[in-house]
């Protein structure tokens, strides 16, 4: 289909009732949607309906599983108990049930330590994360939705406006003030929610921002977003396309590298026209666009899907980046995968691949101590275990250094991994010392300043 849509236009719990599609679902479908949204956020586009999701392939198609709600999301007992007081109209004691079981997701409960949130003059900075030393991410007020919600994503608690649990930035006035005091930073990742929702001139700002002269250390600035896949014509055919494009030019022109972070779960996201388009002209700018994802059940689990989406990425001049383990935050273990699976797609995706897709590292898990990546499943002195590295560390010492951890074909998440030969401690555990100027004494905070931080500390910044 080669429908033009000129105009964005999502769809929500209310609204998805109007959409062409909606006489495709079946009644429990309907029924999942209905109860599972009222819990964690929903939102797709007419794009998506109409190009990404197979309506033949329902309830099991990759993409209607990212961005539609399934039964499998609540607990069983949850789902029936929201089910009948919506049934009900029981309005009181459905909202009741919701708030609780969103307590009970709870990615991040308090009592974390707050290692990344820094600050100027004692003041903890909104809107500002560092942890690896050469990278600040930076989280704009006005990237704070997406052009349609992963139904996997960790930050379901901001787009379902758990008020206090919101963590961004209305201007970059405290982005420049810590910027130009920190001249080892080199990149900026600006990242969401979304931060292509904003329009051209918004972006603009902030971008301007980090083109002033006092920022000369700034090399790298970094989009991180899922546009390229869920709404390819913000490059193309939105109202202000060109603006966007003449943007990137001038980061460029202004002599530093912009990479468009690109979220791909699927190739079919990368496979439309549209898409295929919006990657030409990110990169006719001169800009790169890389591609990287979490790898999920029920979305992504077939190697040969990421061979596909790698290759097809190379062919048309992307670069893959990262494969990342997903930490099982929101929905309870419906997208859980064990690590020794994760690995598995990994390496049987790598292995049909040319060298020059061979960029992407992965399955790489964004931990306390940095970003640990898989590097096999072996047998040492009798004993089976995992390899492992850091790809980042929170001290740079760490890095690239191998490391051992007993197997475990059950474990789904970094945590749960123990060392492998009966030793006591990983080998940097023992160290002490922190290595950036960026920890920040818990007793600075507010209980909620430490519920923000906490919710996206240890997390993967997808887009
Ligand atoms: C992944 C990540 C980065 C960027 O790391 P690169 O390896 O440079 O892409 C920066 N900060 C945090 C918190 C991250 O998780
Ligand atoms: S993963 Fe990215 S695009 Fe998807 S909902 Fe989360 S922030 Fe938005």
């Amino acid at each position: 289909m080669t429908t033009e849509y000129t105009k964005f236009k999502p769809y929500t719990r209310q609204s998805i009732k109007d959409s062409p599609q909606w006489s495709l679902l079946s009644i429990e479908q309907k029924d999942w949607i209905d109860v599972v949204s009222r819990v964690m956020p929903f939102r797709v586009n007419q794009y998506i309906l109409d190009e990404l999701i197979d309506w033949n392939n329902i309830p099991n198609d990759p993409i209607y599983r990212l961005t539609f709600p399934h039964q499998d999301m609540l607990k069983h007992d949850e789902y029936a108990e929201l089910y009948d007081f919506i049934k009900n109209k029981d309005e009181d004691n459905a909202n009741r049930l919701v708030q609780k079981i969103r307590m009970r997701m709870n990615p991040h409960p308090a009592g974390q330590m707050t290692h990344n949130v820094p600050s100027v003059n004692g003041k903890p900075l909104n809107g500002i994360q560092h942890k690896y030393r050469e990278t600040v991410l930076f989280f704009p007020k006005a990237g704070q939705s997406c052009h349609a919600y992963c139904t996997f994503c960790f930050r379901w608690p901001q787009f379902v406006g758990m008020e206090e649990l919101k963590f961004d930035a209305h201007d970059a006035s405290e982005l420049y003030e810590y910027l130009k005091i920190h001249k080892d930073v080199t990149d900026v990742l600006i990242t969401g929610g979304d931060p292509m929702v904003m329009n051209s001139r918004a972006l603009e700002a902030y971008i301007d921002t980090l083109l002033s002269p006092e920022l000369e250390h700034i090399h790298n600035i970094r989009i991180g977003t899922k546009s390229v896949s869920y709404w390819p014509q913000r490059y193309v055919s939105d109202k202000d396309s060109d603006d966007l494009m003449r943007l990137f030019e001038k980061v460029v022109k202004a002599g530093k590298n912009l990479s468009i972070m690109g979220h791909y779960n699927h190739p079919r996201e990368i496979k439309t026209d549209i898409a295929q388009k919006a990657v030409r002209r990110i990169t006719s700018t001169g800009a790169t666009l890389r591609i990287q994802a979490p790898v999920i059940k029920h979305i992504n689990e077939n190697p040969n899907d990421w061979a596909e989406l790698w290759t097809t990425g190379v062919r048309l001049g992307a670069v893959p980046y990262y494969m990342f383990v997903e930490r099982d935050t929101g929905p309870s273990h419906y997208f859980e995968m064990p690590l020794c699976k994760a690995y598995e797609i990994f390496q049987q995706a790598y292995k049909q691949i040319s060298g020059l897709a061979r960029t992407v590292r992965g399955p790489s898990m964004s931990a306390h101590p940095g970003k640990v990546v898989i590097d096999g499943i072996t047998e040492i002195a009798g004993e089976k275990v995992f390899a492992l590295q850091f790809l980042q560390a929170r001290n740079a010492n760490n890095v690239r250094k191998p490391f051992y951890a007993k197997f475990d074909e059950n474990a789904t998440w970094f945590d749960q991994l123990v060392p492998a030969f009966g030793q006591k401690k990983f080998f940097f555990e023992e160290d002490t010392s922190t290595s950036t100027s960026t920890s920040t004494s818990t007793s600075t905070f507010t209980t909620n300043e430490r519920k923000i931080i906490n919710l996206f500390n240890e997390v993967e910044v997808q887009s």
